[in-house]
Formats: structure tokens, sequence, C-alpha cells
């Protein structure tokens, strides 16, 4: 265990870091692409299966680094073939990352954070609090894990082709890890994901959204939730500090920046008699008619002692229809694995609070008041 400690994680490694340690002990840039597909791409978990690397670096590894993923606690499968997975950290904590199998393509959907600062009062990891970030090897390792998972039980068509950051926490708030994973998810060597097919889900996080400019040319989704501030503050309290205007205009800037230019997807929950009426919908319209914007209505998934409702469902289609006809592209989420509490805001894990709710939203944001 003390030993461990002492190692290096070698999925702790973003590519760069990856070849920076491999040239403190000697080695040539080449080694790094080797390591990487042995890890990423073959999935081993020890130094002797990296046939083509000499034995005596095997062993050299063997005294510095290590391969340690998270441990699977329980693997539960949904009657639509969703697979959730219940990931067992060295500290004790557990968290969930879930695979959604669709016609042509396998999404993994991933955790960034030992629970979640943010409060949203319709979410279930919100109600357990928020334990710790994730560090770049318990990102990276539910996809190592899955894949592993998948490979060797599943037909082809069930491996993964997507990524996105929708199981417990705020990626943005766990910047600088969830970069180093992506990096590994896009980087040919490891998973060679296209950045398109790997999405972050925010609620919002300015600053954070205006470094991943610079950084990660990936696709954005933004839980907007409320068309407007008054009810945003309530559903989702990070309107507080970063309002719908100014998030919006971030929203701007991403796609400016970005090659790509794709759509941003506005995450948008269903709550009975909350924020699903005709007029919130004409509202919605005039909010997004400037952006290039898609809009994904998520049936309220519910949990234990939830005060919420799902919209019923020729409210949801009503909706939808409003903004079909003014012209945004608009699909409903299906709800998938909700018979194994898999669905989106089902995530729980198992872990601590460490913080006391009144304080979290402000120690996340690194906020005095
Ligand atoms: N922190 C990120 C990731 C959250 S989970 C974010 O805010 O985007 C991914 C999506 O599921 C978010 O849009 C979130 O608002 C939504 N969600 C949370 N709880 C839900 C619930 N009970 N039912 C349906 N969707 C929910």
């Amino acid at each position: 265990m003390t030993e461990s400690l002492a190692k290096t994680n070698l999925l702790d490694l973003d590519p760069a870091a990856l070849q920076e340690f491999l040239s403190g002990l000697g080695e040539k840039p080449y080694r790094t692409t080797q390591v990487l597909k042995w890890l990423y791409q073959f999935g081993v978990d020890n130094f002797d299966d990296m046939t083509n690397i000499s034995k005596d670096l095997r062993q050299q590894l063997k005294d510095v680094a290590e391969i340690r993923a998270p441990n699977v606690e329980t693997e539960q499968r949904s009657d639509d073939g969703t697979v959730k997975w219940l990931l067992r950290l060295q500290d004790g904590n557990c968290i969930e990352t879930v695979f959604i199998p669709e016609d042509n393509r396998g999404t993994l959907c991933v955790s960034s954070q030992v629970g979640c600062a943010l409060e949203c009062s319709f979410c279930s990891t919100a109600q357990q609090g928020f334990n710790r970030n994730l560090d770049v090897s318990e990102i990276i390792g539910q996809v190592w894990i899955a894949n592993r998972a998948l490979d060797t039980t599943h037909r082809e068509e069930r491996k993964i082709s997507n990524v996105v950051f929708m199981g417990m926490g705020e990626p943005l708030l766990n910047f600088n890890n969830v970069v180093s994973a992506i990096r590994l998810m896009t980087e040919d060597n490891a998973y060679g994901l296209s950045k398109r097919r790997v999405t972050i889900s925010t609620s919002g996080v300015i600053p954070a959204l205006d470094r991943l400019t610079d950084v990660a040319d990936v696709a954005l989704a933004v839980s907007l939730h409320a068309p407007n501030d008054a009810l945003r503050d309530q559903l989702v309290p990070l309107n507080r500090k970063y309002p719908i205007a100014e998030m919006l205009a971030a929203c701007h800037r991403y796609v400016q920046s970005q090659t790509h230019r794709s759509k941003i997807t506005f995450e948008y929950v269903m709550l009975a008699g909350i924020n699903d009426t005709d007029a919130h919908a004409r509202e919605l319209v005039k909010l997004l008619r400037h952006l290039p914007a898609k809009v994904n209505l998520i049936p309220f998934n519910p949990f234990p002692n939830t005060r919420y409702q799902c919209s019923d469902e020729q409210t949801r289609n009503r909706f939808r229809e409003i903004l079909m006809r003014a012209g945004l592209v608009t699909v409903t989420r299906r709800t998938r694995g909700d018979d194994i509490d898999a669905a989106c805001g089902q995530l729980a894990g198992k872990f601590h609070d460490r913080t006391k709710r009144r304080l979290r939203l402000h120690s996340a944001l690194g906020d005095s008041q």
C-alpha cells in the first residue's frame, strides 16, 4: 500500500506528461506511442504484457510506476442494454459510470467529481453533497474499465464511440484533470475519439468556459433548464453568479473559437408546472435565437425525496412543437437505464459529503463571501 503510493500511476499522465516521464527514464519518444497503445488500446494492467518493450525497461517501470484504475464494485445491466458500474476509488469513495448503447453508437457517461457542489435542486447527485475532484486516472480509468468490460463481453457495435461528461460532478470545476483526460480520449495512440464525439456538459462556469476555448475543441452541452434568471436562480444556483446573458455570451465566444463550429446543445429538464409552459417555450426561443443552438429536452428522472415531477408526454410534445416551429432543432432525450437508476440525475455513488451544505457552492467557486 505505502509502496504503491510512491509510484507514478501511468493512468494519471496525459500524453505529454507520459513522454516527459519516459524521457526521464532515458527513453526515446516512440516509447510513449508504444506504452499508450498498451495502456489504452490493449487495456493491459501489468508491465509484463508489454511484449515489445525490453525486459530491463519493464523491470524499471515496475519499480517506479503502476497501472491503477478504480475497482469495479458492482456492474448492473438494464433491460435496455444500459450498463452501470459503481467504481471504488482508492480512498474508499465510490462513483458511477454508465454505458448507453444505441443503434449507431455507444456512449459512455463519465463522472468528473466525487459528488457535486452545485446544488441543482432537481439533481440527485446534488442531494449527496461534494467530496473532491477526480484524478486523471479516475476519469480516464472509467473509460479504461468500460472498454475492457465491453470488449470481452459484448458484440462489436457496443463499443464506446462517444464520451459525455454527464455523470456526477461539474467538469469545468475540475478543469485541469478533465482536460488531461480528454487529451487521452482524443489521442490517436490512446482512444482516438474525434473531438466532436467528446461532450462536456456544464452548468456554465464562465471563466472555465473561456479557458476551454483555448485548450480543447470539444462539443459543448449547457444545462440551461430555464429561460429566465428568476427561475434559473432557483433550479441552477450557479446562475446567481453567472447569469444567463453572460453565460450565453461565453457560449458565443466558444462557438466562434471552434474549428468545426458545431452547435451547442442546451439541456432542458422538463419539470411539471415549473418550466414547461407555452410561455417558457416562447421565451426559450427568443433566448437562443442568435446562437447555433439545439435543444435537448430531458424528461425529469425522479429520485427519493424529490419535490419535482416530470411533465406529462402531452406537455413535453407541445413544448417541443413550439421550439421546432420556431426553427430550433429539438430532441427529447430517451430515458435510458432508469430501472437501474442510471438515468440523468440519478447517479449517486457512495461517499461522504465533506462540505457544509450552505457553504458548498461558495467554496466550489472559490468565493469568500
Ligand atoms: N454538472 C454538469 C453535468 C450534470 S449531469 C451539468 O450541469 O451539465 C448531465 C445532465 O443531467 C445535466 O443537464 C443535468 O442538469 C441533468 N439532470 C440532472 N438531474 C436530472 C434529473 N433528475 N432528471 C433529468 N435530468 C437531470
